[in-house]
C-alpha cells in the first residue's frame, strides 16, 4: 500500500487539489481529500498525471541519434536517412539491440513514459537467418523495457518486400517474413510466453503498404486478438507507389483489407487522401503523429483535418531523435496553429482547459487506448501508472497547472513515476541510470 500526495492531480473528472492518491498493488484504490492521514510520498509543487505513453518507437534507432545531423551529399532526405538507419539496424547484434533499447526506454522513462508501443521489425540475423529462438530480438526488446520498468506493447512487424514489385533487398533481410503466417505464429508464441506478465502485450504491425503486399494484408485481417498498427502515408513516394499498384491511397488499401477498425492506429498519415480523416473517425481508429521525427526527417505535417474534430490523436518518439512526449503532443496544437493561421485549434471554444487537456490526453490516455488500454485516467480502479511533474519552477510561476504541463514543461520536470504501482523514477532519477548508459555506450 502506497499513498502519494502532490499539490494537484489531473483526475478523470478534471484537476483537483489537496488529494491523496492511494495505491494497492497495481491499482488506484482511493482519491481522498487530504487531511491528517499519514502519506508515504509527499510531492510538494507537483502535478500528478496519468503515465505518459509513447505509442510508436523503434528503440534500436537510438543508436545513431546525432550521427545523421550532417549532409554527406547534395541531397539528404528520408531515403538517405533510411540508408543510414539500415546500416545501424544491420550492425547491431542481439546484445547491442538489447543495450540500446534499454537506453532508449530509460530516456523515455525519465521523460515520464510508463508505456511504450515498440514497432518491432528486426527479426533475424543480418543475412536473414532466423535465430535459434525465432523471437530472440523481440525478447531482447521486451527484456529491456521490463528492466527499465515500463510497460511494453510489442507490435510485431510484418515485412515482405522492398516495394511493389521489388523483392526484399539484402539490407532488408533482417526484417523479412516468408508470409503472413510467420508473423501470426510469432505473435501466438509471444502471447503464450508473456501471458503471466501484465506489463507486456503483443500486437500486429503490417509495416506499411510499401513493405506488405495487398494479399498479405487481407490475410492479416484475420488477426483479432490485439491492436494493429501500420506506417501510413509518411512520404509522398510511398503514396504514389501505392496508387500505381492498387489505384488507391495507403489508408484505403488497409481499409479494403479489413484492417482499419477501432483497434487500428495509423502512424504518421502526413500525406492522406481527402477521405482519410472521415475513414479514420468512422472506424474509431487512432492517429499517431511523431512530430519530432517527422520534422527531423522532413516528412511533412499531419494535415489540419486530422487534428480537429474528434480524431483520437496520440504521439510517438519513432526514431528517438528526442524524448519529450509532452513536447510532441504540444506540437500537435502548435503546428495546427501554424497551418490554420489561428489559435487554440484542437478543442471546442469556451472550455477554459480544453486545449491543455487535449494535449495531455494525446500524451497519455489516448496513447494508452491506441495500445489497447482502457484509457481511464486517474480514477479509483484504474492501473496505478502515474507521473509527477514538478511545477515548482521559474517557468511555471503563475501558470495554471494543466497549461504548465501542456505548454511549458520540459522532460526534466519529471520527478517521479509509477508503473502498476511500482516506482520507476524517484527524486527525478532512475536507479539504474549509470549502468544502463554505460552498457549501451559501445553500441552508439
Ligand atoms: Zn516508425
Amino acid at each position: 500500500l502506497t499513498s502519494v500526495y502532490p499539490d494537484h492531480v489531473w483526475t478523470a473528472e478534471g484537476l483537483r487539489s489537496d488529494i491523496v492518491v492511494r495505491i494497492d498493488g497495481d491499482t488506484i484504490i482511493g482519491l481522498e481529500t487530504a487531511g491528517s492521514q499519514p502519506v508515504d510520498v509527499r510531492l510538494p509543487g507537483a502535478l500528478l498525471l496519468p503515465g505518459l505513453v509513447d505509442v510508436h518507437s523503434h528503440a534500436f534507432q537510438r543508436a545513431f541519434r546525432g550521427h545523421v545531423q550532417w549532409r554527406a551529399g547534395d541531397r539528404d532526405d528520408f531515403w538517405t536517412w533510411r540508408d543510414a538507419m539500415y546500416r545501424t539496424a544491420n550492425a547491431l547484434p542481439p546484445d547491442g539491440i538489447e543495450a540500446v533499447s534499454r537506453l532508449a526506454f530509460l530516456g523515455l522513462a525519465e521523460a515520464g513514459v510508463t508505456r511504450v508501443g515498440e514497432f518491432h521489425y528486426l527479426h533475424h540475423a543480418h543475412d536473414g537467418t532466423p535465430y535459434a529462438d525465432p523471437d530472440e530480438l523481440a525478447h531482447r526488446v521486451i527484456a529491456a523495457a521490463l528492466d527499465v520498468g515500463i510497460r511494453v506493447d510489442l507490435l510485431r512487424a510484418v515485412y515482405g518486400r522492398h516495394s511493389a514489385p521489388r523483392e526484399l533487398q539484402p539490407e532488408q533481410r533482417r526484417f523479412g517474413d516468408r508470409g503472413p503466417d510467420d508473423a501470426l505464429a510469432a505473435i501466438a508464441r509471444m502471447k503464450k510466453r508473456y501471458a503471466a506478465e501484465p506489463r507486456v502485450t503483443v500486437g500486429l504491425a503490417p509495416h506499411s503498404v510499401r513493405a506488405v503486399p495487398p494479399a498479405w494484408l487481407r490475410e492479416l485481417s484475420s488477426f483479432r486478438d490485439g491492436v494493429v498498427h501500420a506506417h501510413v502515408a509518411e512520404q509522398p513516394r510511398e503514396v504514389e507507389e501505392c496508387r500505381g499498384e492498387s489505384g488507391r491511397g495507403p489508408l484505403a488499401v488497409l481499409a479494403d483489407a479489413g484492417l482499419v477498425t477501432e483497434r487500428f492506429t495509423a502512424v504518421h498519415l502526413t500525406w492522406p487522401d481527402p477521405g482519410d480523416a472521415d475513414l479514420v473517425r468512422a472506424a474509431g481508429a487512432s492517429v499517431c503523429a511523431c512530430p519530432s521525427t517527422e520534422m527531423d526527417l522532413g516528412d511533412g505535417f499531419l494535415p489540419l483535418s486530422l487534428r480537429t474534430g474528434d480524431t483520437r490523436l496520440c504521439v510517438g518518439s519513432d526514431s528517438h531523435a528526442v524524448h519529450d512526449p509532452l513536447g510532441e503532443a504540444r506540437t500537435l496544437e502548435l503546428h495546427a496553429r501554424a497551418l490554420a493561421g489561428r489559435r487554440n485549434v484542437m478543442a471546442v471554444p469556451g472550455d477554459r482547459h480544453a486545449v491543455a487537456e487535449r494535449i495531455l490526453r494525446a500524451a497519455s490516455i489516448d496513447g494508452g487506448r491506441a495500445l489497447g488500454g482502457a484509457g481511464e485516467g486517474i480514477r479509483v480502479g484504474a492501473p496505478a501508472d502515474l507521473v509527477a511533474i514538478d511545477l515548482d519552477r521559474t517557468a511555471a510561476a503563475g501558470v495554471p497547472p494543466l497549461e504548465a504541463a501542456a505548454f511549458v514543461s520540459t522532460p526534466d520536470w519529471v520527478v517521479a513515476s509509477w508503473v502498476g504501482g511500482r516506482p520507476v523514477i524517484s527524486h527525478g532519477r532512475h536507479p539504474a541510470r549509470e549502468r544502463i548508459v554505460v552498457s549501451a555506450q559501445r553500441w552508439l
